[in-house]
């Protein structure tokens, strides 16, 4: 039992160092794109993805490091299953991922995501990450990914990409 408590807290040691290939500040775990590790009945490293963005072509890339992760750290044989049985929101996103993305220069997710999977309507007034001023008008409901809005801030009038809530 303790045995595999322990193997289970390399596991997630070794995800924190997985980033995401969009943006790298970020790890799959700050994400919160790991829905769960455990061992099968097989002694398999069994590891649920729910990958971020659907349309994003990224899950392949991200099962093969998170694979060769495991394998560099002699975690094996390790199994990678996406797991759609429910959609990923920015709800998921930890605290300290926030926290990051937004010393990245990228205005993370504010407020909750609707559960019924659509769009949070953008308005202006998101803070801005590099004053962390309010007072921010939005340009464009794309920023450089669809997955991000584009915004202006009318204090220091730097742009930034907003990260939609989701
Ligand atoms: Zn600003």
């Amino acid at each position: 039992m303790n045995l595999i408590r322990h193997v289970e807290d390399q596991c997630w040691d070794v995800l924190q160092q997985v980033s995401d290939p969009e943006i790298p500040v970020l790890s799959v775990i700050d994400l919160g794109m790991i829905r769960g590790v455990e061992l099968n009945q097989q002694d398999e490293i069994v590891v649920r993805l729910t990958p971020t963005y659907s349309g994003c072509p990224a899950t392949d890339l991200l099962k093969a490091e998170i694979t060769q992760a495991f394998e560099a750290n002699g975690l094996t044989p390790v199994k990678v299953i996406v797991d759609l049985s429910e959609a990923w929101t920015t709800d998921w996103m930890s605290e300290s991922g926030k926290h990051k993305l937004q010393q990245y220069g990228i205005a993370p997710p504010q407020g909750q995501s609707h559960s019924c999977g659509t769009h949070v309507a953008l308005t202006d007034g998101i803070t801005c990450p590099q004053c962390l001023s309010n007072n921010s008008k939005l340009l464009s409901e794309f920023g450089s990914t669809a997955c991000k809005a584009l915004y202006q801030c009318r204090d220091c009038l730097e742009t930034f990409d907003y990260f939609k809530c989701i």
